[in-house]
């Protein structure tokens, strides 16, 4: 059928289809109508089809969240984006209207919408969206490497709060995509010493090679004894728990007055959390999750190569072949997935 499309459709607990989809056409004249190079497989979309489920997700929508692509059509209230122009993609969109929005604070926007999770996202062929979601890069760049653009907002605005200064020292609980993000970042902040804690040997050797100074095998070595060992007995100034469920061992990692950063997202985790180490030690502890006023910079990083991101994504996966892509991501035997729009 002409006006139709193929799309990756979310079916329910450990589930998605091939279906046909109509073509979404510009209703607003804001609205950008992208033709998508594909979306990365995130660690939520994994927990959405884990069984048990670990992430709530809205049956058949359009699936994938972190998805980019080239501008095919704009509204005519859209002037700075015109067809061929290369976007990163905000998933998580303000509205522009609601009184957060207005008070300059996108990020706390009351009408946010998840592409991908609870509305139509970006593994199909045609998505139309506001201006406010896209975000240009320069026309060399790399498909699979914009796919990160939403983890990558998502860790860098986190880190922000964490206050890096050159020399600093830090650890990273966790090497998968974004361990590996905040590996780099850190590196690219300047700090001095960048330790790792990761089982697989695999995500150990992409750790090295995007910046970490050390890493650390926590099945067979004592992470918190290494720490003291790098840091003169004293523990690092910046522990990042990229796992889910090791924030307890984060406090026990950082040096008085230290901060830690809980970014791993598991619903479920509850961890027990020892609060006299917690005020005893002054630490501080900060969450981070999603970083919507912060794709501006992301897509100037992107773009700008200050990042190993080639590193970072490792294998790029035809979305014909969705379900090996999912079991990859799930395996953990790689970084970052990306999926390539061929349907
Ligand atoms: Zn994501
Ligand atoms: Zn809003």
């Amino acid at each position: 059928m002409a006006n139709m499309q193929k799309a990756i459709v979310y079916k329910g607990p450990g589930q998605f289809a091939y279906e046909d989809r109509p073509i979404p056409e510009i209703k607003n004249r804001n609205d950008v109508k992208i033709k998508s190079y594909g979306c990365a497989v995130c660690g939520t979309d994994v927990n959405i089809f884990a069984t048990p489920q670990k992430h709530p997700c809205k049956q058949d929508i359009i699936f994938g969240h972190e998805f980019c692509g080239e501008v095919a059509e704009v509204g005519e209230g859209v002037t700075d984006l015109k067809p061929g122009d290369k976007v990163v993609i905000d998933p998580h969109g303000p509205c522009g209207e609601c009184d957060n929005c207005l008070a300059g604070l996108p990020e706390a926007c009351q009408h946010v919408s998840s592409r991908g999770v609870f509305a139509d996202g970006g593994l199909t062929n045609y998505v139309v969206l506001p201006k406010q979601y896209c975000y240009k890069v320069a026309p060399e760049t790399k498909p699979e490497l914009m796919g990160v653009a939403e983890p990558l907002a998502g860790c860098g605005c986190a880190l922000e709060k964490l206050n890096v200064h050159v020399g600093d020292t830090a650890c990273v609980l966790g090497a998968g995509p974004i361990g590996l993000m905040f590996i780099a970042l850190l590196k690219a902040n300047g700090c001095r010493k960048i330790i790792v804690s990761e089982p697989i040997e695999h995500r150990r050797k992409l750790a090295l090679e995007v910046g970490a100074t050390r890493v650390v095998n926590p099945d067979t070595e004592n992470l918190q004894q290494i720490v003291k060992e790098e840091t003169g007995g004293l523990g690092v100034d910046h522990c990042v728990e990229a796992v889910a469920a090791m924030l307890v061992d984060c406090v026990y990692l950082v040096r008085p007055h230290g901060k830690v950063l809980q970014f791993g997202h598991d619903e479920l985790a509850r961890p027990e959390f020892p609060v006299a180490e917690l005020l005893k030690n002054e630490i501080e502890v900060y969450g981070g999750y999603l970083g919507k006023y912060y794709m501006r910079k992301v897509a100037q990083i992107i773009e700008s190569g200050i990042l190993p991101l080639d590193k970072i994504v490792t294998d790029v996966i035809p979305a014909s072949r969705y379900q090996e892509a999912l079991d990859l991501a799930a395996s953990r035997q790689c970084g970052k997935v990306f999926v390539s729009m061929d349907l």
